[in-house]
Formats: structure tokens, C-alpha cells, sequence
């Protein structure tokens, strides 16, 4: 189950990692995605390029990040489903999952709610990471005893997963 949790990035053809691998390994070379300003070194994704310790002739390279890749592409790594709301609820959850969304882009900036919409009578919100989907779920059953969550994960095309939480 634990390999169900990590995030795929390497499956997907618009995420060329091995690239990023390369280039933004070790103290050399700085990626930039112009969409949202991260920026690749030392092998991971961070907000900005403040703590890059490359030097001013390091070169750069503008990329998309992989969530703005994703997000450009209308991918998506996992998907909350709330079926049923109750009104009284509606704001308090959708307030939550603006929390959980908020917390974890705050500790990796892949991590991202792409968006959340009213489909019919559901609320649907598309992130960008699968995991974290499944901790909207759960903090929405936390403080919702009674609803019941089922996640299911699909592995082709990509590794998506699906929580439905259901009032
Ligand atoms: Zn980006």
C-alpha cells in the first residue's frame, strides 16, 4: 500500500525527470518553472530558488514543474468525491480541504489542489498528488463520524487515486 501513497512522477511523458535528474543535481544546475516560480536543485522541488547554493554562474533552465505540467495537461494523481453534503456542512468542508490543500503546498510545492467544483449534487476536487486526495478524505470523515469514505486507486494510465466520502 505504501507504493500506492508515492507519487509517480517518472511514469509520466510530460515529467521529464530524468532530465531534471541531470540538471538539477547535486550543487550545478537550477530549474525554474515560470509558471509558479519553484525551483529544481539538490534533486527536489522547493518554492523558490533562495537556498540554491550554486553560485551565480550555475546555469538555468526554464521548465514547467511537474504540477504546472500536470495541471497544463489536465492530469490529475487523485480525485475527492463528497457525495450528499449536508448544507450546514458545505462551507466548513470546503474550508477544510482548502486547509489540508494549503498545509501540504506549504511543505512541497508539488503538492497541489487543482481545483474543487460543484458536479451536480457532489463537490469533486482534483489534486495533484494522490495521497494527498486520500488526507482530504480522511480529515473530512474525522470530523464527519458518520460519513463513510471508500478509496480505490487505479494503476494505468497513471497512478490515480479516488476517495469518495459519502454523507
Ligand atoms: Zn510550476
Amino acid at each position: 500500500m505504501a507504493k500506492k501513497f508515492k507519487s509517480q512522477y517518472k511514469n509520466r511523458p510530460t515529467k521529464p525527470e530524468h532530465e531534471m535528474e541531470e540538471f538539477g543535481s547535486g550543487k550545478k544546475g537550477l530549474i525554474l518553472c515560470p509558471k509558479c516560480k519553484a525551483a529544481y536543485f539538490g534533486k527536489a522541488w522547493h518554492h523558490s530558488e533562495v537556498n540554491f547554493k550554486g553560485g551565480e554562474d550555475a546555469p538555468v533552465k526554464f521548465m514547467l514543474c511537474p504540477a504546472d505540467a500536470m495541471i497544463k495537461n489536465k492530469q490529475y494523481e487523485g480525485k475527492l468525491v463528497i457525495k450528499n453534503i449536508p448544507k450546514e456542512a458545505a462551507e466548513e468542508i470546503v474550508n477544510l480541504i482548502g486547509n489540508v490543500a494549503e498545509s501540504a503546498f506549504a511543505k512541497d510545492p508539488m503538492h497541489r489542489l487543482i481545483s474543487l467544483k460543484k458536479v451536480g449534487n457532489d463537490l469533486v476536487g482534483l489534486t495533484t498528488e494522490n495521497e494527498l486526495a486520500v488526507s482530504m478524505a480522511k480529515k473530512i470523515k474525522n470530523s464527519h463520524k458518520k460519513s463513510k469514505i471508500t478509496i480505490s486507486y487505479s494503476d494505468e494510465p497513471a497512478d490515480i487515486a479516488v476517495a469518495v466520502v459519502e454523507f
